[in-house]
């Protein structure tokens, strides 16, 4: 029983409930069988889809929209090597700087999470990319919002969500993020500047590391999470195989540890942007 394994949607807050978080997913699900079978012959694994406001929430922690459903056939090829992209990517023109606002006033975020954004944004900004971020205190003009999750998803384990780069080139535009990371779980800055920095991955069209084996990292049976209509496209130069140890910032499932982003993790961005 991994009593370290947290996934970064629903499984397990805590190990004792990794069997009954996935049965509530189960009993909660209201989605129609036709939709069960487009996901299904997209490519992706129907296994815990979850029916939420935009759209449907798949492999734990990514959001599919009615419209992104509504626009995309069938895929087929799912290969099992390590680092994948979406087919949209952010486009760039060789340069470009994603604003991501997130609320710091009384019903918003803590300091704690605040400074796991910002270490998250300097991740990716000491990486030398043709995209940076940066955080405004303009809600309006942000590329990507963090919001609250539900009181509800927080409660039952959640720790983010987010979705894939739109058809045209710009990054999803929320982040939905637990605000109880520090005061429930005990996570330093890193850890969750590790999670933010996931969804903020997932944002600009990074897959799961393991995405073709979550096992790899949440532990349970072998379960792939297909290749769905966005894509799973090898980003070459990384291996094949994922492995827990080498901790990529991308794995499916965390221990809310630190996973700062490793070789290949940042050889994948580097050929990304
Ligand atoms: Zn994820």
């Amino acid at each position: 029983m991994s009593n370290l394994i947290k996934s970064l949607f629903a499984f397990a807050a805590f190990g004792f409930l990794f069997t009954s978080c996935s049965e509530e997913i189960n009993s909660n699900i209201e989605i129609s069988e036709g939709v069960i079978q487009q996901l299904e012959e997209m490519g992706f694994n129907p296994e815990g889809i979850e029916k939420i406001e935009e759209g449907y929430l798949i492999e734990r922690d990514i959001v599919i929209t009615d419209e992104f459903l509504q626009n995309h056939g069938p895929e087929t090829n799912v290969p099992n090597v390590e680092q994948y992209s979406t087919n949209n990517l952010v486009s760039t023109n060789g340069s470009r700087n994603i604003t991501m606002y997130a609320d710091e006033g009384r019903r918003g975020y803590s300091p704690a999470m605040i400074a796991g954004l910002d270490e998250a944004i300097r991740r990716f900004n000491a990486e030398n990319l043709e995209i940076t971020f940066s955080r405004i205190t303009n809600k309006r003009a942000a590329d990507i919002e963090m919001t609250r999750l539900s009181k509800r998803d927080e409660r039952r384990g959640v720790l983010g969500s987010a979705g894939f780069p739109t058809a045209g080139g710009d990054p999803y535009g929320e982040i939905k993020m637990s605000g109880i990371l520090e005061s429930s779980y005990g996570l330093s800055t890193d850890g969750i500047a590790t999670i933010i920095a996931h969804e903020m991955g997932h944002c600009i069209g990074f897959r799961h590391t393991d995405y073709f084996d979550r096992s790899i990292s949440c532990g349970g049976a072998t379960s792939n999470e297909g290749s769905g209509g966005v894509g799973a496209n090898h980003i070459p130069g990384t291996p094949t195989g994922a492995s827990l140890n080498a901790a990529s910032w991308m794995l499916s499932c965390t221990d809310g540890s630190d996973r700062p982003f490793n070789n290949d993790d940042q050889t994948a961005l580097d050929f990304l942007y």
